[in-house]
């Protein structure tokens, strides 16, 4: 069903709030076999909302309006939708209760008379009362077409979707079925992994769409069928083919994220690791820590910002001397030092010019990763582009993404 979502206020036309709603919940209508054809981005003028509006309701099966919910006059979605269906808003008794109710327990007391716009409804709308805001949504069906609001806060959004839209989709829906995969790939181009999968298009009900992302290539298949099993099928025998024609190039699947893939690897090969991290100042161990239980296979390692700390932690000082702090020479050193000093049987290590300056001669953005497996010994030359926390980031996952790739070619 082709669906469409508004997003109201004029502070995310100005870019002061991002629209993260609309990409949150765009990740989540496949499911319902919604297809997402439209995202639009309206501000606080009741002409436009309106227009805006009335298109949607034409063109699309299912119109999903977020934001402008709120007491105050310019929060005009409601007004909206009365003015696009030719309905009027009347004060719904039971909402008002639940309003002033709502307010009574937060002793704020009398409720402002503003609050009473959120006691609004029409005749077509079904009132959904929010458990953590005081914005209901609407539910309006017309015929075969569908059309939801939803409180702008994305915590009260979030909620909202889960708990009460997404169980009325799921029963009001029952036709088509969708099911995605992203498999998640390192050491290809877009256009490799692109040309690798070719045969793979061509699978019936199946679509493929190549992404390039932070942490690789990304390639998302989605299979429709009339029933979830019928999908299922199909989109498991896609993914062996994939897998057949992109093998170890594929690091993960959908939610999974390099941290995460590392704890596995090495839990899997019984093998422990430790850093020795230089411009990342720590960032590869808080990213490694973050899953829990990563005390089994993370040891630990050393922030050596300094050469003197580099010296410390077991790099050889002629290197240092000879090559530099940031260079190819180093990269290895620390990565070995990681392993010796802390007893580990794999080590990364990081050193780097994060910027924004060049630094002895080396442009900001290069950086030199280093990893050390019992059976393998890599250094990687990157430039990122040299904005700090930017450089930062990506070597982090640039490190883990080279431990994954030595990791499972072992
Ligand atoms: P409330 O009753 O809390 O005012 P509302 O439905 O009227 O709810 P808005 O007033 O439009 O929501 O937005 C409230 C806040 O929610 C915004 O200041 C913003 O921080 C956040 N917000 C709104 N729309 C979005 C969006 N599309 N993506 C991310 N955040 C959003």
């Amino acid at each position: 069903m082709n669906t469409e979502i508004i997003a109201v206020g004029t502070e995310l036309l100005m870019g002061e709030t991002q629209d993260t709603n609309s990409s949150w919940l765009g990740q989540r209508l496949p499911e319902f076999g919604l297809e997402l054809k439209f995202v639009t981005i309206v501000g606080d003028d009741l002409t436009r909302l309106t227009e805006t509006l009335d298109r949607a309701w034409r063109r699309s099966d299912v119109v999903i309006a977020m934001g402008g919910l709120g007491p105050t006059l310019d929060d005009m979605t409601r007004d909206g939708i009365a003015h696009m269906l030719g309905e009027q808003i009347t004060t719904d008794p039971d909402l008002k209760v639940w309003l002033e109710d709502n307010f009574a327990r937060r002793n704020v007391n009398p409720m402002p008379q503003q609050n009473y716009r959120q006691a609004g409804i029409i005749p077509s709308a079904v009132a959904i009362r929010n458990a953590m805001g005081t914005a209901p949504s609407w539910w309006i069906e017309k015929g075969d077409k569908i059309l939801i609001t939803l409180p702008g806060p994305p915590r009260e959004l979030t909620n909202m979707w889960t708990t009460e839209i997404a169980p009325r989709l799921k029963e009001r829906l029952p036709g088509q079925k969708i099911m995605a995969r992203t498999f998640k790939t390192i050491g290809l181009s877009e256009a490799a992994v692109d040309e690798m999968v070719r045969d793979v298009y061509d699978v019936p009900g199946m679509d493929f769409g190549v992404y390039a992302k932070q942490d690789g290539i990304y390639l998302r298949g989605i299979a429709k069928a009339d029933t979830e099993a019928e999908a299922l099928t199909t989109l498991l025998r896609a993914e062996t083919m994939v897998r057949d024609a992109l093998g170890d190039y594929i690091w993960g699947t959908d939610e999974e994220y390099p941290p995460e893939r590392v704890g596995d690897l090495l839990r899997e090969k019984g093998y422990t690791l430790a850093v020795l991290e230089s411009c990342t100042g720590g960032m590869i161990g808080a990213a490694l820590t973050e899953i829990p239980g990563s005390s089994e296979y993370f040891k630990g390692g050393a922030i050596t910002y300094t050469d003197d700390m580099k010296a410390q932690a077991g790099v050889p000082q002629e290197t240092l001397d000879a090559h530099g702090a940031v260079s190819e020479e180093t990269a290895r050193a620390m990565a070995d030092a990681a392993r010796r000093t802390y007893d580990a049987d794999c080590g990364i290590s990081v050193t780097g010019v994060a910027g924004p300056g060049d630094q002895d001669g080396v442009k900001a953005g290069t950086v030199f990763i280093g990893v050390s497996t019992p059976g393998s010994a890599s250094v990687a030359r990157h430039e990122f582009p040299s904005r700090r926390p930017l450089v930062r980031n990506r070597a982090v996952t640039a490190a883990l993404l080279q431990l994954i790739r030595a990791l499972q070619s072992e």
